[in-house]
């Protein structure tokens, strides 16, 4: 539930109410907006049930949230998440784009995408070292050398990187190297990962799952916050439909539900989503176009020699020509870019 104080309530009846709550065993959680102090009421409301808490003065009303989520709820946080990366700013009305090969697979290759984004206006780097891949046989990714790989790019074009995690080894070792933790789509339920993750305190991208509703990853996105992270972008990649003529079905309306369901800042990534580097561009455009707060684009040097998701990577052109079409479409809808 949530308790929304009048928007003349004093510090010290906020402070009242909160210490009423966490008496009786309950964990309360205070969002001050411009206007009205909201206190969320985390664990068993049941233990409240003796207490009247509109006797107090300064209590508007309280409203009781029905979503198993609380944490990554609009309602328990009305203003939009946003969470800093080294310069970068992600969410509350900036376009931030990621990019980079699916796979590290070299210094030279990972060097080279990195100047390359950079040129063409990308604000991060991604890359992965630990690939969780289909077949046991593909190339798994080169590990801990490519997180080295990737603080070397950072350190040549300061680029913040993000690299996806896959086990408690992989996070212990990419805390080390890189600013922004993955959680790819076939880890989305694995809520051991969520949780360590979340303990680590980098932001979190949380991909939504091949076949998760949007409430199973907002409750996804909540053992993150509940570590205390409440640094958690969420990405939403594609979904599994009937159609086969691309990878997976971008549900691009999941750009509104969440912006209307959380606080969360919400990325696409169009590449994943339809498997086709042809269609990237014009899926890019129809996310900022609907709100998306940022964009996650795989780009290679030789997508044609890709260890991994070549049909789906831009060349360094085909990003420079995306990246000049979106930022005057971003800027025309009001957004930082
Ligand atoms: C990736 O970003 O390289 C990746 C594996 O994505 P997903 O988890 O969305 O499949
Ligand atoms: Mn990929």
């Amino acid at each position: 539930m949530i308790i929304v104080m009048k928007p003349q309530a004093k510090p010290e009846s906020i402070q009242k109410v909160k210490n009423l709550i966490e008496e009786k065993g309950l964990v309360a959680h205070i969002s001050a907006g411009t206007e009205v102090t909201i206190i969320g009421v985390v664990g068993d409301k049941t233990l409240l049930q003796d207490q009247n808490l509109e006797i107090f003065d300064e209590v508007d009303k309280i409203v009781s949230v029905t979503e198993s989520y609380k944490l990554a709820n609009r309602k328990f946080h009305p203003e939009p998440t946003t969470v800093r990366v080294r310069d970068v700013t992600i969410g509350g009305g900036t376009l931030v784009i990621m990019s980079g090969p699916c796979a590290i697979e070299s210094r030279e290759q990972l060097l080279a995408t990195a100047q390359a984004i950079k040129k063409a206006g990308a604000h991060i780097l991604r890359g992965g070292a630990y690939k969780p891949r289909t077949s046991p046989y593909a190339f798994q990714g080169l590990e801990e050398e490519g997180l080295k790989y990737m603080q070397e790019a950072r350190d040549l074009t300061g680029l913040p990187v993000i690299c996806e995690v896959t086990s408690l080894n992989a996070i212990e070792a990419a805390v080390k190297y890189v600013d922004i933790l993955q959680i790819g789509a076939r880890n989305m339920q694995n809520f051991y990962l969520l949780k360590e993750a979340g303990k680590t305190g980098l932001p979190v991208l949380l991909k939504r799952g091949l076949s998760a509703t949007i409430d199973e990853w907002l409750n996804a996105s909540e053992y993150i916050i509940s570590e205390g992270n409440p640094n958690v972008i969420l990405c939403e990649r594609g979904i599994r439909t009937f159609e086969t003529a691309t990878r997976n079905t971008l549900d691009i309306s999941a750009i509104p539900v969440i912006k209307e369901k959380s606080h969360l800042p919400i990325f696409i990534d169009p590449s994943h989503a339809t498997g086709v580097r042809a269609y990237v561009k014009s899926l890019s455009l129809a996310a900022v176009a609907a709100g998306a707060d940022g964009l996650m684009i795989e780009t290679h040097p030789n997508p044609s020699c890709a260890l991994s998701d070549g049909p789906q990577s831009l060349t360094f052109d085909q990003f420079e020509e995306l990246t000049g079409e979106i930022k005057p479409m971003a800027r025309l809808l009001g957004r930082k870019i």
